[in-house]
């Protein structure tokens, strides 16, 4: 896996290229672990991606009924929601009870988002280092981690420069 994310533009890119990208990988991802991609589950991780800003099930529900002309039932959706982020393809980001896709499904990781809370975009960051931190930190009070995302607040390079 060699392919480096874009830091710190993630309002200016030919965006497609980010979706392609993850629908690609999630095929590869489904194959390699022989898991169906179904089309409704493609079709959620496509609305994931919509954006770089974490997308509440809420929203989801609202634009599959909308292209699809009736009620999308919430079961449905939310057990795509729940295959994808089992697999490994989303993250739930809990502060602002959204998902948002993973830039790096490829690998089994923690996530690990600096969130703009101006205009909402998570930027996910792979560092092995923060992981361990936490991981040695915990064992020090005899704490067995099962789940860990560190969601850090702030506003991005674009926010910024307004
Ligand atoms: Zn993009
Ligand atoms: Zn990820
Ligand atoms: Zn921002």
């Amino acid at each position: 896996m060699t392919t480096q994310h874009h830091h710190g533009d993630e309002h200016q890119h030919d965006h497609q290229q980010c979706v392609d990208h993850a629908l690609a990988a999630a095929e590869h991802v489904c194959a390699r672990d022989g898991v169906r991609f179904t089309t409704l589950r493609r079709r959620v991780l496509e609305l994931v991606w919509q954006s770089h800003k974490p997308l509440g099930a809420y929203d989801i529900l609202e634009t599959l009924s909308r292209d699809d002309g009736r009620r999308a039932a919430p079961p449905t959706v939310y057990r795509a929601l729940d295959f994808l982020l089992d697999n490994g393809l989303i993250h739930r980001i809990a502060s602002l009870n959204a998902f948002i896709g993973c830039t790096s499904p490829e690998h089994s990781h923690q996530g690990q988002f600096l969130i703009c809370r101006e205009c909402r975009v998570a930027i996910e960051l792979d560092h092995s280092d923060i992981h361990q931190a936490i991981e040695h930190s915990a064992q020090a009070h005899g704490f067995a981690v099962e789940s860990e995302t560190v969601e850090v607040l702030g506003l991005c390079r674009q926010c910024r420069s307004h």
